[in-house]
């Protein structure tokens, strides 16, 4: 049999590969801190019963098709009723996977003319659901309420006057911490809002009654909060429940089309779930006892390998590079223990990690011996040297996340991308930086994006170069007789969202042995890339798509510059498999506000704000 593959697969994973962020499937093995099987359910006697009681009483394996059709089942219609009373809200809705149902939740009930205003460590299923919506997303640093606040003020400053819905996790489940639901919950009766919250990896284990932390805040039948129960982790079994009023699951039931057009939930496993409500319910000590572990674990963490703890039964170990996260991993799981690395894109860029999740399932004195021995594998591993270098990683304990980026590039120069990314950075009110200028007579591009946006100095970042020569990077190295350290190429970090303006095209030459692409390689910050709409423009563009595609660099789509060219635009589109993001008309008498008149007439701002456009730029 020929082996059919599609080249562009081959070459996607083959950069995957070079950086170290191919993933594979490997078995299971050592003793578990990875799972989320939090109260040790999946494998237990109760749950197996409840499976072998559903199939003796001639409950079907599967359901045979869509809810909406002949799939109903008296099971999952029981489940249902058991978890509003279990949750105390007015209704729910079971879906098949937690994935589903959040993503399903997001993409359905804001609507075109609302606004998402989400935590920027929210789960890679919201960010799903915020690629489907119609609703405007505004993402904001971690579990910061006044951030929140601004943003929902700013857009309706703005003019912005639908519904906002706050998009938060109660208990996040690559940091472990938790969020200010309380507050969260005043802000959103303050501004009329809706509040989101995805109890995932707090469901069956925090909260009275093991409820979640909403209940715990008091919001239990709230009308205004919607919450996300996923029953694959503390609950042992799989897929999720929605709590909200009975109007808003009728429209799920109605809209959502993660629940329409999917066959519905084995039958079966909404009995197991139904029976894991109640063991959570009659079982208290399960979760005493997972406290007590979580607080042996704590202890150990801190006292050896002197991090600090999160609190909760998931412990980020914060290493910062991949290499460093990746090595520990492997230390540890020769040991015997089962720990993954976990790696950007799930988390932020220097914020690799070891995720040690506690549960039932392994007991406390196994756990303070695994503690030690991550201790001494710490120490092996030395400090960071990205701290050594005297580069600022992300201080993982600051909590703050990294607002969108972006890097501005052309299918060659003179194709107005100085233009368009100050018409992005005016719009987004975002930082400006362009790490190599070639080129000193006349106004440099930080000086005109200074004058087209009128933004204050401090949202424009030094260049690492200032060559005199406008000419390549290389070659204006060599004439001014410096060398080009690609160390010195490191991305700022902003708090406001950051615009990055590369040197010429993709395929231009930085040193002798790299190109401007190699740098955006390493960066793997969302390409947007600028293109003419005059003959020409199809070939270079592709050719532009195809190079950032073999190197696995998320493309965020194509800005075009220029006169409407719908037949070129569409074609570059289409074929690249690229978003197009709008165009920019040519302005004549180039002012700050007529750039901003032609941007606001050619782009949507939603398209910049929020919106993450591959897999690569996800938390997973
Ligand atoms: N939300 C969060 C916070 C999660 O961690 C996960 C699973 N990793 C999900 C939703 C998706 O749930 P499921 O695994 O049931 O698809």
């Amino acid at each position: 049999m020929p082996r059919h593959s599609v080249p562009s697969h081959e070459r996607a994973l083959e950069a995957l590969a070079r950086r170290g962020r191919l993933r594979r499937l490997a078995p299971r093995t050592g003793i578990d801190f990875t799972s989320n099987d939090y109260l040790a359910l999946a494998a237990s006697p109760e749950l197996k019963a409840a499976a072998e009681t559903a199939l003796a009483r001639g409950v079907p394996l599967g359901a045979g098709g869509s809810r909406l059709l002949r799939g109903n089942h008296a099971e999952h219609e029981a489940l249902e009723v058991e978890a509003a009373g279990f949750f105390g809200s007015e209704a729910a809705l079971y879906f098949g996977s937690g994935f589903a149902a959040n993503a399903a939740l997001i993409a359905t009930l804001p609507a075109h003319g609302d606004l998402i205003v989400f935590d920027a460590l929210i789960h890679a299923s919201a960010w799903e659901g915020m690629a489907q919506t119609k609703a405007e997303t505004r993402a904001v640093a971690h579990n910061d309420v006044d951030a929140f606040a601004d943003a929902v003020r700013a857009w309706r400053t703005g003019g912005g006057t639908g519904r906002v819905w706050i998009a938060v996790e109660s208990l996040y489940s690559m940091d472990g911490d938790i969020a200010p639901l309380a507050e969260l919950a005043s802000l959103a009766d303050r501004y009329d809002a809706m509040l989101l919250i995805d109890e995932a990896h707090a469901t069956g284990v925090l909260g009275p009654g093991g409820r979640g932390l909403a209940a715990a805040a008091g919001l239990e039948g709230r009308e205004n909060v919607v919450a996300l129960h996923t029953c694959g982790k503390a609950l042992g079994a799989s897929g999720a429940l929605i709590t909200s009023t009975a109007p808003i699951r009728d429209f799920l039931v109605n809209r959502a089309r993660a629940f329409i057009y999917a066959t519905a939930p084995s039958p079966v496993m909404a009995a197991v779930v139904r029976r894991a409500l109640e063991v959570v319910r009659d079982e208290p000590e399960r979760r005493t006892r997972l406290a007590g572990q979580v607080a042996a674990a704590s202890e150990a963490l801190v006292r050896d390998c002197g991090m600090p703890a999160s609190g909760s039964h998931i412990m980020p170990v914060i290493v910062g590079t991949d290499a460093r996260a990746t090595k520990l991993a492997g230390a540890m799981q020769a040991r015997g223990y089962d720990i993954r690395a976990i790696r950007p894109p799930t988390v932020p860029e220097g914020t690799a990690r070891l995720r040690v999740a506690i549960t039932n399932g392994v007991e406390a004195a196994t756990i303070c011996a695994m503690m030690a021995a991550l201790g001494e594998e710490l120490q092996k591993l030395g400090p960071s040297e990205a701290k050594a270098r005297g580069v600022t990683p992300l201080d993982p304990h600051s909590k703050v996340a990294l607002p969108p980026r972006y890097v501005v590039t052309g299918t060659g120069t003179g194709i107005g991308k100085t233009v368009f990314a100050a018409a992005l950075v005016g719009a987004l009110g975002a930082d400006y930086w362009k790490p190599v200028q070639a080129g000193l007579d006349g106004p440099t591009d930080t000086e005109s994006v200074r004058a087209l946006t009128g933004l204050a100095d401090d949202h424009f970042h030094a260049e690492a170069y200032r060559l005199r020569t406008p000419a390549s990077p290389q070659l204006a190295a060599e004439r001014d007789g410096v060398a080009i350290d690609l160390e010195r190429l490191t991305v700022p970090q902003t708090r406001r969202s950051l615009v990055i303006e590369g040197a010429g095209g993709l395929m231009v030459p930085l040193t002798a042995d790299t190109m401007v692409i190699d740098v955006f390689e390493r960066w793997q910050i969302p390409v947007i890339l600028v293109a003419a709409t005059s003959l020409g423009t199809i070939n270079h563009a592709l050719l532009s798509i195809e190079a950032l595609r073999a190197r696995g660099i998320p493309i965020h789509g194509v800005a075009f510059v220029g006169k409407a060219n719908p037949s070129s635009e569409a074609a570059i589109c289409t074929r690249g498999g690229v978003r197009r993001l709008g165009r920019l008309a040519f302005v004549d008498g180039l002012t700050q506000g007529r750039l901003a008149a032609a941007f606001a007439a050619g782009f949507q701002l939603a398209d910049f704000t929020a919106m993450p456009t591959s897999a690569e730029a996800l938390h997973v």
